[in-house]
């Protein structure tokens, strides 16, 4: 019995798809030039499918606190937080972001998978429920599959599906809501305000993944919550360092009196190593700037419109009506239509995200471009542009 054989049908998909020149899944950046360039198979192309939505990578402030603490402290901790792992950058970094969110409790994972992981694995017992969007992030899925819960989904963003699941399940039992503040591949943002009234109202704690969402959303970049007001009713606020941040990590911020018995209980926290310290002391900069760049943020935002606006005007069928995020999703027909327009548009050199179940939601295959706060308004109309170009060039019908 050969236990890879359960993936041949995944094997026969990907080589039924016509790629002829690259392949989506396997494209590797020879040089990044800039936040927002790289060179892919030779060609100079336009980064338009990457979550560096604040083009934090190589901001100076953070380039410098990264080398400075790599020559203090050495390439890794080899060690775990609660052991040998924790160095003073650690504790700053958490203090940095608890300030940022102005909440008194910040646990810092190696990775935003890890936080999503640690917090909802240990918080979801054996009597509990977990109630979730059924569009969530797979770390979402796999934190509930790793705790004792029993796990409730509802369609995605439908505050009426998710009261009437809440309505069935019983008053005294402990009940965790987890919802996102943007979702990744539509672009799309959650009724948080809405949700979060219908989840407290039914007594259940919340936890908000922000992944998608800080650095851009609210007058301090903190998310969707914020921008809505309403991070009093989120319990847990969950991110990333991977995104808008520009580096790897992840956390949890809280105001709960009890939330530091998680270091002692979250196995995705403890059984790993800690993050080196050049990426502690890169994460703590970036942070710091990106709390004062309300610039980089409004041109994000016009970036996000023009583009959406473009890609309309030009008859694209895209996810959401409005530029609710820098993500902008194009809807594309069918899987072979999807692979020709994503080699084309990379042959016209831009780099843009293909997409397809099951990490995309209700089956549907799109192009996720994203766009950048150092994106020029010159590049975004090339970027339009291109795909024009590139659906002409394959004959789409649009
Ligand atoms: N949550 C959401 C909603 C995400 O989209 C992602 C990453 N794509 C994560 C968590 C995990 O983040 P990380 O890359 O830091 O593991």
């Amino acid at each position: 019995m050969d236990l890879l054989d359960k993936f041949d049908s995944i094997v026969a998909l990907r080589t039924s798809l016509p790629f002829e020149k690259a392949d989506p899944f396997k494209v590797v950046m020879d040089e990044i030039l800039s936040e927002t360039e790289a060179v892919i198979n030779g060609r100079r192309t336009i980064l338009a499918g990457t979550n560096n939505y604040m083009g934090m990578t190589f901001h100076e402030d953070a380039l410098a606190a990264g080398k400075e603490a790599l020559e203090k402290f050495g390439t890794g901790t080899t060690g775990s937080r609660v052991l040998n792992g924790t160095y003073g950058g650690h504790k700053l970094l958490e203090e940095t972001l608890a300030d940022f969110y102005g909440m008194e409790h910040c646990m810092v994972f190696s990775t935003g998978y890890q936080a999503n992981l640690g917090m909802i694995s240990a918080l979801g017992g054996k009597d509990d429920f977990i109630i979730i969007d059924a569009d969530s992030h797979a770390s979402i899925y796999d934190g509930c599959s790793m705790s004792n819960a029993t796990i409730v989904r509802f369609k995605h963003n439908d505050v009426d599906h998710m009261e009437r699941r809440l309505k069935r399940l019983p008053a005294d039992a402990g009940k965790l809501v987890v919802v996102e503040g943007i979702y990744s591949m539509l672009g799309d943002t959650a009724p948080l305000k809405e949700m979060l009234e219908v989840a407290k109202k039914y007594g259940c704690m919340t936890l908000v993944d922000e992944a998608h969402s800080m650095g851009f959303c609210g007058p301090n970049g903190r998310g969707v919550a914020e921008a809505l007001g309403v991070e009093h009713l989120a319990d847990f606020i969950v991110g990333t360092f991977s995104k808008s941040v520009g580096t790897i990590g992840g956390f949890a911020v809280s105001n709960h009196p009890k939330f530091d018995v998680l270091r002692f209980v979250s196995r995705p926290y403890i059984f790993t190593a800690s993050l080196p310290p050049s990426v502690v002391a890169t994460a703590t900069a970036s942070i710091k700037a990106i709390k004062n760049n309300g610039n980089r943020r409004a041109h994000l935002w016009e970036n996000a419109r023009r583009l959406h606006a473009g890609l309309k005007k030009a008859g694209f069928n895209l996810a959401t009506a409005e530029a609710e995020s820098p993500i902008i999703a194009v809807h594309l027909p069918d899987p072979m239509i999807g692979t020709r327009f994503w080699e084309q548009l990379l042959m016209e050199g831009v780099y843009a995200n293909m997409a397809a179940p099951p990490a995309t939601p209700s089956g549907v295959f799109l192009m996720r471009v994203s766009v950048c706060a150092q994106h020029t308004a010159e590049q975004i109309d090339e970027i339009i542009a291109r795909f024009i170009r590139t659906a002409k060039i394959i004959n789409m019908d649009f």
